[in-house]
């Protein structure tokens, strides 16, 4: 049954508002993501933290959806409480391990129901992390392009995709990725959001090779600010991303406070280049962090 209602989230036309319109209107758009917390603290964090960027008013704010569906009630529960009483846009990160296509259908409902018309279409990782053999489930998905073609069968959703531009970790090569990103294109993409990278041309040279082979849609990079060296480090490995030795010479001399300046510093100069060079806009990994996000959107003058 396809899902109409999709009630939140409307622009004052009663249409709802689309992603991808605010990415490529913006020029450049500002967004942040969160994940979903698990404590009565953390919950906290998460509502002040998300009430101070909003005085920043981002394009949109991403709610990411733990690993294997871990999160789905709360990923559901967070994005449809902004949809339905703040004025932020939510996007609903939804992946498909270990479900099968109706419990896929079951969740694309929640969101419909909840308000939420922007999803976020990810295959997600295998239970040993993301370089370790996809496991297909009985009925089940297998690539994020077959998420978004069920998605966008299933309701008027904007759908967007991850993107990765040092190639997804296991990947073959970068050209795998590059099809991938036209498949999920192909299956009704209308945006993608790249996984974190700390030097601009493995952004530039991603979306040149996207570009060449017929992608079009916006792919706005993904920013990690640094707060920890440890932590990004660990990151940057899962991910698939360089962490640069100079970025580590330099920060393991400093002490905490000092690695998050720097960390700002070193995302607000990335996103410069990157704004500079043509990227249609700027999403923020924030960790439920109020900073680095806030310094590094007004250091680049982009608070409105
Ligand atoms: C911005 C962003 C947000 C994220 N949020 C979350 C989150 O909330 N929760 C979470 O668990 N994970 C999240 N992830 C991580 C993501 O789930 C992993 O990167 C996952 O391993 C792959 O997901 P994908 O959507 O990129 O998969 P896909 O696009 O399906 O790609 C997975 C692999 O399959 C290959 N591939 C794709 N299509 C084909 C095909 N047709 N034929 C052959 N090979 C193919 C790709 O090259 C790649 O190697 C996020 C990633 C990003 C960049």
């Amino acid at each position: 049954m396809a899902n109409d209602d999709l009630s939140g989230t409307r622009g004052a036309d009663g249409s709802s508002v689309r992603v991808v319109d605010l990415i490529t209107q913006s020029r450049p758009s500002v967004s942040f993501e969160f994940f979903p917390p698990k404590t009565d603290v953390g919950e906290q964090n998460f509502w002040s933290a998300l009430d101070e960027l909003a005085l920043l008013k981002p394009d949109f704010v991403s709610v990411t959806y733990g690993a294997g569906g871990s999160t789905r009630d709360r990923t559901v529960a967070i994005t449809k409480r902004i949809a339905t009483q703040s004025d932020l846009i939510p996007v609903g990160h939804f992946t498909c391990v270990g479900a099968t296509k109706d419990q896929v259908r079951e969740v694309i409902g929640e969101f419909a129901q909840a308000g939420v018309s922007n999803l976020l279409a990810l295959r997600g990782d295998p239970p040993g992390g993301p370089s370790t053999p996809w496991e297909p489930t009985p009925d089940g998905i297998n690539f994020a392009s077959e998420l978004v073609e069920l998605i966008k069968s299933e309701g008027d959703f904007c759908v967007g995709v991850a993107a990765a531009p040092e190639g997804h970790p296991g990947s073959e090569s970068i050209d795998q990725d590059v099809q991938a990103m036209l498949a999920k294109q192909e299956a009704g993409a209308e945006f993608a959001l790249t996984q974190l990278f700390f030097e601009a041309r493995h952004y530039f040279d991603f979306v040149e090779k996207c570009q060449a082979a017929g992608v079009t849609i916006p792919i706005v990079p993904g920013i990690q600010p640094v707060t920890n060296l440890g932590q990004i480090e660990r990151f940057a490995e899962l991910s698939g991303a360089q962490f640069p030795q100079y970025m580590h010479d330099e920060l393991i001399e400093l002490d905490e406070s000092g690695v998050a300046q720097r960390g700002a510093e070193n995302a607000t100069e990335l996103c410069r280049e990157l704004l500079a060079g043509g990227a249609p806009g700027v999403h923020i990994f924030t960790l439920n962090r109020t900073e680095p996000a806030a310094t590094i959107v007004r250091n680049l003058g982009l608070d409105r």
